[in-house]
């Protein structure tokens, strides 16, 4: 019912303060971006959005930042907001990618370009371009990083691992885990992985079964502890847990810890993503493993010139026409590479590159 009030007000809404929908003759300074993002309670997107509004401010347009705490409807009710205050181009990094197809319905009904960031959003047309660092590269990348630690190829095995997917309303989670399955798959098929738990979904469509709700680290805690209390009793062993990012990666280091694990060499080789200073500081310590590192810097750099690109009605520079289709249509994309960051390339790629400042993490 929130939608359908708001909407109506969105419809009645007919200040604009740029034209970038139309013939692409604002200023600038008179030109609006809204920037959505799902929560400030992960690290990457309070970075993602300063960075951004940023770069967009430096261009000189106005600009609208608003994080909705991963509540879809608040989500919903900021882009109308954003909507109603005659916005010109929405910036979406979208909490479920399938809840916006009515709010963009009046967003480009009123003219307005739509670009996903970092996630894209499903069941629209009105989705103008995507950004993205490429998702199903970040599992292929956790995926590899296994299969040479435990040097799979040549080791007998079996080893043991607990496999975990991103929050199942998420669109990136699926790339994520399809990405590190099959790499994963072969070695589940000749039995030199082994998941005691069981919890091995029978094909890529199963990872939701795995998915952690909105990616939550006590969620992925609790799950982790249900897994070693009742499958590894016994004095069995965890040798290896998929995590697809760093947020499920710090529940799952709390749940081992407990569990009587201790950090170094012992502990299980355990995936991450993102690059968040505690889950950098967990690999000086030697609780995790890696970090798919994605510079959310360069999304930003490249999200800003498309915007510009978008206003000023030029074209707007993709490399990908193929990846990501929404159900509606395929949506024009930018990928960009993550990359991995292990213990000895903290100092080159996180703190050289200003990514991290020096004092965020000791011991290293
Ligand atoms: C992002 C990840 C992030 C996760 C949780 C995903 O859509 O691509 O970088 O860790 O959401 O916020």
């Amino acid at each position: 019912t929130a939608t359908l009030t708001l909407g109506a007000l969105g419809a009645c809404s007919s200040e604009r303060t740029g034209d970038a929908g139309g013939d692409g003759s604002a200023a600038p300074s008179d030109t609006l971006i809204g920037i959505s993002m799902p929560t400030r309670s992960l690290e990457r997107w309070n970075n993602d959005g300063a960075h951004l509004e940023g770069l967009l401010k430096k261009q000189d347009f106005q600009t609208s930042l608003q994080y909705a705490d991963n509540q879809v409807n608040q989500q919903i009710s900021q882009i109308q907001n954003m909507i109603n205050d005659g916005a010109d181009v929405l910036v979406i990094a979208a909490i479920d990618g399938t809840a916006l197809g009515p709010v963009l319905q009046q967003a480009a009904d009123a003219g307005i370009q739509i670009l996903a960031y970092d996630r894209l959003i499903n069941g629209t047309e009105n989705v103008d371009y995507y950004a993205t660092f490429d998702n199903e590269l970040v599992g292929t990348l956790q995926g590899k990083f296994i299969v040479d630690q435990l040097d799979l190829d040549n080791a007998a095995g079996p080893f043991n691992i607990e496999l975990f997917a991103g929050s199942p309303d998420d669109n990136n989670a699926r790339f994520f885990f399809k990405g590190a399955f099959d790499v994963l798959k072969p070695y589940f098929d000749s039995g030199k992985l082994v998941s005691p738990s069981g919890k091995v979904p029978a094909n890529i469509d199963g990872w939701t079964q795995i998915g952690i709700q909105g990616w939550v680290s006590a969620t992925a805690q609790s799950e982790m502890e249900n897994r070693l209390n009742s499958f590894y009793t016994d004095g069995k062993k965890v040798d290896v847990v998929l995590s697809p990012n760093d947020s499920l990666a710090l529940g799952i280091t709390q749940a081992l810890l407990g569990a009587g694990y201790t950090a170094g060499d012992g502990f299980p080789i355990l995936t991450g993503q993102d690059g968040d200073v505690a889950n950098v500081q967990s690999i000086i310590d030697g609780t995790q493993s890696m970090t798919v590192w994605k510079d959310t810097r360069t999304l930003g750099d490249q999200v800003a010139k498309m915007v510009g690109q978008m206003v000023a009605g030029e074209e707007v520079s993709v490399n990908d026409t193929e990846s990501y289709d929404n159900g509606v249509k395929v949506v024009p994309a930018f990928l960009l590479e993550p990359q991995v960051v292990v213990r000895d390339q903290i100092q080159e790629k996180l703190i050289d590159s200003g990514f991290l400042k020096a004092d965020a993490v000791h011991g290293l």
